[in-house]
């Protein structure tokens, strides 16, 4: 009788759990906006434990998941074909995505407040160049892009060591049993520290509500409204049609599998964080170890729908508080720099709004007007990182499809 129970016990799905902590941490949050500051030191630090957890997994959890994703497919065209369907179809979505910010973004316009900017500060972080982003790329060390878990970097390591055991091919075997041994041990591990969770999302969220409850309820309101209009329209258009069209997958069925590791992106506001249960939640969706361990780090690094969005939103929003009217040709170049942009965000909190800074410097914007949104930038920053790995899991499930089409 007791066992059954324990078994009843366990068997709460961690969704349910995860989406409890999550409604509990908004009224824990509401409850204690006069006292954010006991929030910040007695909840929010075993928030910050989870989310260490979460990083120290992370690293290895996508070198030995590329190595193994590699390795299983045994063939280095193949991983060639499946790079290179991510990467358009990566590409084309964070293309829409800020169309799509900046044409909502325009229907609110008028109702966008004229500020009084003059006593605006903003220090933008060193803009970094198209080419220091593409040398970032390669690792000049074997150990740092794991110790500062740079991911483009742990990236290119596991594909060059995998290529090169697939090469070798017999002699490798030993090293390659290795590979698949470690894969499996980390992968526990991540259940592991998963199953925090709950605790993690509710430690996250509280001392998050409990500071910004009012300046939400304040002007920016209307630009939060705005950003959270083109996530949830993006959701809709983009993902549910090409998860339907390409990946023969309802919708429905999608946003469903997918609401664990969207709650955990939505309380973390850390694509890279939400990687682990991300890959959990698209394998359960159907799509193949061998995709999802390739497609999802990859995605979490570089493919970035969400912040685009916010990207072209802010850009709008900030050229109506200095009274600018922004010319066709300004929208065309934020599109592209936004994209650009998104892809060299790192997935982690707020950096989003730093390459910000490089949208408006295209468009000849003031830098300050950043200032305006940082306040909320936390806000908005859950909302996009939810989009972001949201995209992340459609072209999983979208490449799945499409490489077991090619082989029937
Ligand atoms: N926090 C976002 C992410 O991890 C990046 C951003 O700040 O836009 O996906």
């Amino acid at each position: 009788m007791d066992n059954k129970r324990a078994n009843t016990e366990k068997k709460m799905p961690l969704a349910i759990q995860i989406f409890i902590a999550l409604v509990l941490g908004i009224i824990a949050g509401l409850m204690l906006q006069s006292q954010a500051d006991f929030c910040n030191t007695y909840i929010k630090p075993f928030g910050t434990i989870f989310l260490n957890l979460v990083k120290f997994i992370v690293a290895p959890i996508v070198l030995f998941s590329i190595m193994s994703g590699v390795l299983s497919l045994r063939d280095i065209k193949k991983v060639g074909k499946i790079g290179g369907i991510t990467i358009v179809y990566y590409f084309c979505t964070t293309a829409v995505a800020t169309a799509i910010g900046l044409l909502v973004a325009n229907l609110f316009k008028g109702g966008f407040p004229m500020l009084s900017t003059s006593s605006l500060t903003y220090e933008a972080a060193n803009s970094v160049s198209g080419m220091d982003t593409l040398v970032g790329i390669f690792p000049s060390n074997f150990l740092i892009p794991i110790t500062e878990a740079n991911m483009l970097q742990v990236i290119v390591m596991a594909l060059l060591i995998s290529f090169a055991m697939v090469l070798i091919g017999e002699k490798a075997q030993p090293a390659i049993e290795g590979v698949e041994r470690w894969n499996a041990i980390f992968m526990k591990v991540m259940e592991m520290i998963l199953k925090l969770s709950p605790i993690g999302v509710f430690c996250l969220l509280c001392p998050v509500v409990a500071a910004n409850g009012a300046a939400v309820v304040g002007s920016l309101a209307k630009v939060l409204l705005c950003a959270y209009i083109c996530y949830v329209l993006h959701a809709l258009i983009v993902y549910s049609l090409s998860v339907r069209a390409l990946g023969g997958m309802s919708p429905v069925t999608f946003f469903k599998g997918m609401f664990p590791a969207m709650m955990m992106a939505f309380s973390s506001a850390s694509s890279v964080g939400t990687l682990p249960i991300n890959m959990e939640c698209t394998e359960k969706l159907g799509a193949s170890r061998e995709v999802s361990s390739f497609v999802l780090p990859l995605g979490a690094t570089i493919n970035m729908d969400g912040t685009a969005i916010y990207q072209g939103v802010c850009a709008v929003f900030i050229a109506a508080c200095y009274g600018i009217d922004l010319t066709m040709g300004q929208m065309v170049t934020i599109v592209l720099t936004a994209t650009l942009a998104s892809i060299g965000t790192a997935g982690v909190p707020g950096a989003g709004m730093v390459m910000l800074a490089m949208v408006l410097t295209s468009v000849g914007l003031p830098v300050e007007g950043i200032a305006l949104v940082a306040g909320v930038d936390r806000i908005f920053d859950m909302g996009r990182t939810t989009l972001n790995i949201t995209g992340d899991a459609s072209c999983a499930v979208i490449v799945t499809k499409l490489l077991s089409r090619r082989k029937a």
